[in-house]
């Protein structure tokens, strides 16, 4: 008889400093599935839904989808969207007449109006239907927060080995194999879980740097797999330090097949070298009065200078409406430049209603916390190109194939640079996102994305240098900016703590 397995994907990073409620409707705006339409939709997606998939035809197994779902990284999540989409999966499992396996597609950083550990939460009601003794295996972003309750409740957790995020469908493949092994017997997972008192480590997980922590970490995790054949995986996550709850920061799994004392000791030993080297940031962020000595310099006929906004990322949580780096920008009279994108949806409409080749006179962005992400650039600008959609489909390497939108949106002409203007806030991770409003990056001397990390799959090619600027928005790296109230403390980086701890 066939296997037959329940998959689902319930994904968010929470940014809890943000100040904007997560409802249904965010949800249902970035990325909502249910019933019998999520297999069409993501088959042969790089996710790790298309993994799954593939996976079900791969191994034969039966498989239902009763949820899939994702919203762009944004405030704490209204607990009546999570019992929303947790019911989603609960009342899917209960509808079963028989389950052998459960997969899921998690974040793992996750908090709601009640819950800090949401996928601890989601993974325990999980468990109640299914019993004891089915195996539950998940997929994590390697930004995650792993807490106790998550392991205590899942038999599997593996996550993506890469920052930006490329092998999402190898880590859904991994997670299949392994719940394959575990259903028939060949593998009996037992997972051992490892922290230290820090909000970050692991350089913030990037893999694009030759020979940064992460890399090294992954390297150690691959020699010791190598020495003890009964590890059957190891799970490295830097964690995601913007979310305020009690079990935040970089975490090491060990899976090992069946018991094995070597769990806690590889464990600890990679969070020995986490915590060694805390402190290295394999790729410094410039400030901005640096991103704009770089453009000055920037030589028209070379391939563009990439600056990613790092402060105001709407892929960690931040409003995507800082105007600092913009405004500086064109002070210091660049204007072959390129950027995406500010979300500011009054804007938006106003360049609508005035249509394209327009002239209008705009408050542009700065609306969500001027204190902090500057204030509205006001400028009167051209309306360059229109989509009315905003829709675009990822070709680069980050997430193939996945479906985002930018909502309706404006291409528009501030003093010269190419400014896109969206009326959703959305991370910045391929091309397309520029070329829908028939821009080509790599035709302009400076190109200007909102986003941390993820934007180096793409952009790192079409550009000569990329630089990563501290714009002190939401998701700026210097975390004492922020008050945490749920964070036990001491903690690193906001209190002293001696090395051998
Ligand atoms: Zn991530």
């Amino acid at each position: 008889m066939p296997k037959h397995v329940v998959a689902a994907k319930i994904k968010h990073e929470t940014n809890g400093f943000n100040r904007i409620l997560t409802t249904l409707d965010h949800f249902r705006d970035y990325e909502l599935h249910a019933g019998s339409e999520v297999i069409p939709y993501y088959r042969g997606t790089r996710l790790e839904m298309g993994a799954f998939i593939e996976s079900a035809d791969l191994y034969g197994w039966t498989m239902d989808v009763p949820v899939s779902t994702f919203a762009n990284p944004s405030g704490v999540v209204a607990d009546g969207a999570f019992n929303h989409l947790c019911g989603l999966l609960v009342e899917g499992l209960q509808s079963q007449s028989r389950i052998d396996g459960v997969l899921l597609a998690l974040h793992g950083a996750m908090f709601t109006e009640s819950y800090g550990d949401a996928e601890g939460e989601l993974l325990a009601r999980v468990r109640a239907v299914v019993g004891p003794q089915v195996p539950i295996a998940v997929t994590l972003d390697p930004h995650a927060n792993v807490t106790q309750r998550m392991v205590e409740h899942a038999n599997i957790i593996t996550a993506f080995r890469t920052s930006p995020h490329t092998d999402q469908y190898e880590t859904g493949m991994r997670a299949a194999k392994m719940l394959d092994d575990t259903m028939h017997g060949r593998l009996h997972p037992e997972m051992t879980l490892a922290r230290r008192p820090s909000l970050q480590g692991f350089d913030g997980a990037r893999t694009y740097v030759p020979g940064g922590p992460m890399l090294q970490a992954l390297d150690l995790a691959t020699d010791a797999q190598r020495q003890h054949p009964e590890v059957a995986c190891i799970s490295i996550q830097a964690g995601f330090s913007r979310c305020d709850i009690a079990e935040l920061g970089p975490t090491v799994i060990v899976t090992t097949n069946g018991h094995s004392s070597n769990g806690r000791v590889i464990a600890e030993s990679l969070m020995d070298f986490c915590w060694e080297t805390r402190m290295v940031w394999s790729d410094p962020l410039v400030s901005i009065e640096q991103a704009v000595e770089a453009a000055r310099h920037q030589v028209a006929s070379a391939a563009p200078l990439v600056l990613g906004d790092y402060g105001d990322a709407p892929g960690g949580g931040s409003y995507g409406d800082s105007t600092r780096l913009l405004a500086a920008l064109l002070q210091a009279g660049i204007t072959d430049g390129a950027l995406a994108a500010i979300h500011d949806p009054a804007t938006v409409q106003q360049a609508l209603s005035a249509g394209v080749g327009a002239q209008i006179d705009i408050a542009l962005g700065g609306h969500s916390d001027p204190a902090s992400m500057g204030e509205p650039i006001r400028v009167r600008a051209r309306v360059r190109s229109i989509s009315v959609t905003g829709d675009m489909v990822f070709k680069g390497p980050y997430g193939t194939g996945t479906r985002r939108s930018f909502g309706p949106s404006v291409c528009l002409d501030v003093g010269g640079f190419a400014v896109i203007v969206s009326s959703r806030n959305l991370g910045l991770y391929d091309l397309e996102q520029f070329r829908i409003f028939g821009l080509e990056p790599a035709d302009f001397s400076v190109v200007v994305v909102k986003c941390m990390q993820g934007h180096h799959a793409a952009f790192d090619p079409i550009g000569s240098r990329t630089l990563d600027v501290d714009t002190g928005g939401l998701t700026t790296a210097d975390l004492k900016r922020f008050t945490f109230t749920r964070v036990p403390r001491p903690v690193w980086p906001l209190d002293a703590i001696p090395a051998t701890s």
